[in-house]
Formats: C-alpha cells, sequence, structure tokens
C-alpha cells in the first residue's frame, strides 16, 4: 500500500500554518532545491519534487481541507489514477522547471526566467587505465597516454552545419527551445522535439561530422602521476577530459592507476613490508643483516634470540602519503624477520641437530597442560580408573 506522505512535514510548517506561511515556506525550499542550483543532484531533484508535490495540495484550499481530513488519494508520487499527486508527469529537466518558477515567481521579477538559448556544457568527463611501474608508483612519473574522446570538428567548428551555411532558427519552437502546453501554474513545458532545445536546427549538415558537430580522436597526452599512487588509485587531471561545449570548460580526465607489484615490497595500509629470512644460528646468537630501502639499503641488528615473525620499524621511509603535501609525508617499512628453515639437510647439518636436540631438551609444551582445564581431565581419568 502506498503510504500518505506529510506535506507540512515536507515544507516545514504547522498545520495551522497561514496560506502565505505555506507559500513563503514553498518558495524557500524550492528555490533551495531547484535542479538549476543543484545540477546533477539526484537527491535534491528527489526533494524538490516531494516540494512540490506538498505545495501542490497545500497551496490549493480544498485540497489542503481534502488531505487535512484525511480523505483524497493523496499518496507519495503520483502513479497511475494518483489524483492530486500533482507533478507526476512533468518532465524534471532544467526547463520546465525554470517555466513553471518563472510562472510562480512572477518571471523577471525573480530574476528567473525560461532559457531561450542552450547555455554553455562542460566537457565530459573521461577514464582512462595506466599502467606503471613499482618505481614509478614511488616516485610519481609522467607518463605517456593516449585518450580516446570527442573533439570539437574542424570542418564546422562544432556548429554541425555545412562550411558555407549556418544553422536555421528552429521553425517548431521559433528558437525558444522549449514547447508549451497549457498555460497559468503549471503549464507543462518540454524541450522542442524538433530541435531538442538547440533553438536552431541544419538544414545541411557538416559532411564530417554529420551534424554532430563532434568528431572521434585519439588524443596524445603527457600525465603527471603523483608519488605515492597505488594500484587502483583514482587520480584527478583537472581540464584534460572532453572539451566543453558552445564554451563550455573542458571536463576533468580521472586515471585509475594499475601498478606492478614488487616481489620485495609489500603495501600493508600506508607502510611497506619486506620479509627478511634469517637462519637459524643469525636468529640464536643475533647478527647485523643488510637489507633493502626504497633507494639503497641499510644495516639492521637483529637481536640475540629474535623470534619469527618479530617486527622492526624504519619510521618515514615508508611510501609517500599521496597528496600529502611538498615535501611528502612518508609511512614507515616494516623488516619482518622469518626464520629460514631447510627442508632437507645435509649430513653436516644432520649430525650438529643430534648434538644440538641433546643440549635443547626440554619440553617447550608443558605449558600448554598446566591450566585447570587439563588437570581436571586428568583428575576424571583417574576417578574413572578407580571405578572400574
Ligand atoms: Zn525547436
Ligand atoms: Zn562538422
Amino acid at each position: 500500500m502506498a503510504t500518505r506522505p506529510d506535506y507540512y512535514k515536507t515544507l516545514g510548517v504547522d498545520k495551522r500554518a497561514s496560506a502565505e506561511e505555506i507559500k513563503k515556506a514553498y518558495r524557500k525550499l524550492a528555490r533551495q532545491y531547484h535542479p538549476d542550483r543543484n545540477p546533477d543532484d539526484k537527491s535534491a531533484e528527489a526533494r524538490f519534487k516531494e516540494i512540490s508535490q506538498a505545495h501542490d495540495v497545500l497551496g490549493d484550499p480544498e485540497k489542503r481541507s481534502q488531505y487535512d481530513s484525511g480523505t483524497g488519494p493523496f499518496t507519495t508520487g503520483a502513479g497511475p489514477g494518483g489524483g492530486f499527486g500533482g507533478f507526476g508527469n512533468f518532465d524534471f529537466d532544467g526547463n520546465s522547471m525554470g517555466d513553471i518558477l518563472s510562472n510562480l515567481f512572477g518571471g523577471s521579477a525573480s530574476g528567473r526566467r525560461v532559457r531561450t538559448k542552450p547555455r554553455p556544457e562542460k566537457g565530459a568527463d573521461l577514464e582512462a587505465q595506466v599502467s606503471i611501474t613499482f618505481d614509478q608508483a614511488v616516485s610519481g612519473a609522467q607518463v605517456p597516454l593516449q585518450v580516446p574522446m570527442h573533439a570539437t570538428c574542424t570542418t564546422c567548428r562544432g556548429t554541425g552545419a555545412k562550411p558555407g551555411t549556418t544553422p536555421i532558427v528552429c521553425p517548431r519552437c521559433e528558437g525558444r527551445g522549449i514547447e508549451t502546453q497549457g498555460q497559468g501554474m503549471f503549464s507543462i513545458s518540454q524541450p522542442c522535439s524538433r530541435c531538442g532545445g538547440a533553438g536552431t536546427v541544419i538544414e545541411d549538415p557538416c559532411p564530417t561530422c554529420q551534424g554532430s558537430g563532434a568528431v572521434r580522436t585519439v588524443k596524445k597526452l603527457r600525465v603527471n602521476i603523483p608519488a605515492g599512487v597505488r594500484d587502483g588509485s583514482r587520480i584527478r587531471i583537472a581540464g584534460k577530459g572532453e572539451p566543453g561545449r558552445r564554451g563550455g570548460p573542458p571536463g576533468d580526465l580521472y586515471l585509475i592507476t594499475h601498478v606492478t607489484p614488487s616481489p620485495v615490497f609489500k603495501r600493508k595500509g600506508d607502510n611497506f613490508e619486506i620479509e627478511v629470512p634469517l637462519t637459524i644460528p643469525e636468529a640464536l646468537r643475533g647478527a647485523e643483516v643488510q637489507v633493502p630501502t626504497l633507494n639503497g639499503s641499510k644495516t639492521l641488528r637483529v637481536a640475540p634470540g629474535t623470534a619469527h615473525g618479530t617486527v622492526q620499524r624504519l619510521r618515514g621511509e615508508g611510501p609517500p602519503k599521496l597528496n600529502s603535501g611538498s615535501p611528502p609525508q612518508r609511512g614507515d617499512l616494516h623488516y619482518r624477520f622469518v626464520i629460514d628453515v631447510p627442508k632437507e639437510l645435509s649430513s653436516d647439518q644432520q649430525s650438529v641437530v643430534e648434538e644440538m636436540s641433546k643440549v635443547f631438551n626440554g619440553d617447550p609444551r608443558a605449558k600448554l597442560f598446566a591450566g585447570s582445564r587439563a588437570s581436571d581431565a586428568r583428575t576424571a581419568s583417574e576417578a574413572g580408573d578407580g571405578a572400574a
């Protein structure tokens, strides 16, 4: 079942609000959530629709009293037969909104008017994949890139009209770009079906672009990959997307980086981890070992009696953090010591291990049985023995 929306709540007014108060609340909200002010914002658009529906009902004394008394088909949205649902069949694009508002707010007095010419359009954003080496990801790099995109047709300079001809004013809408049906408060406006809202039509299309004004092309770029990117990072390169239309700004280019992994340095969050194998004697007696860093090598002191899995950190010598300023902040290098246990022993090693086993003859597992559960189990079995 459809729910009954709370139109008073939608407009943020009291149930006893006067017609004037409702009108004021509606105007304020309608301006705030108007699609022109919130381009590409679906939630604002949905909110605007709700507000319009609420006003459609509460702004009309007859519908309001019907709504207040709990009668009438007031449900969310305006489905088939939705009665007073209001805006259900409207095409909510910028043009029709502008038209509705210009009627509501008295045209130019509110500073709004129906657009007669399509406004400049920002170029489309593009996405491209870039493969880089581990070193390039750490240090940053400039890489060549080929990006397929639309570009302004040079034959017609983007007009779409055959050179020597010009687009003519659309005979259907007479250049307004919109068609209007009905009149008064809620006239319905749609982009013109002949010219699609452009206000002009092309009679002789440009032979190069078939009238679209744009051609497919592959643009060669050199892009700067900042230091510290990871596999799967998304980087915005401002203004390198498709060119704008009618004088609009270009779109942006988003790069998805693919980084060849290093066999040595493994990403762990902001840090790199490096596995450092130790021989059994090195782990037992301690040692000084050479380990790789991002720009050379360093000596690490391994303490006597180092356990398998022990980690030593070199703070601030790890990978740079993306967009962390100049010089960038850096993560750490984590050296994880792992004891290299041979799978097979030479006969010399075999005899040494024999000797070792004679001296290392304690029971490291004794503590596993020191707990109460283990002694309970023993008591239980002794009791069983006694009963037998
Ligand atoms: Zn037209
Ligand atoms: Zn062309």
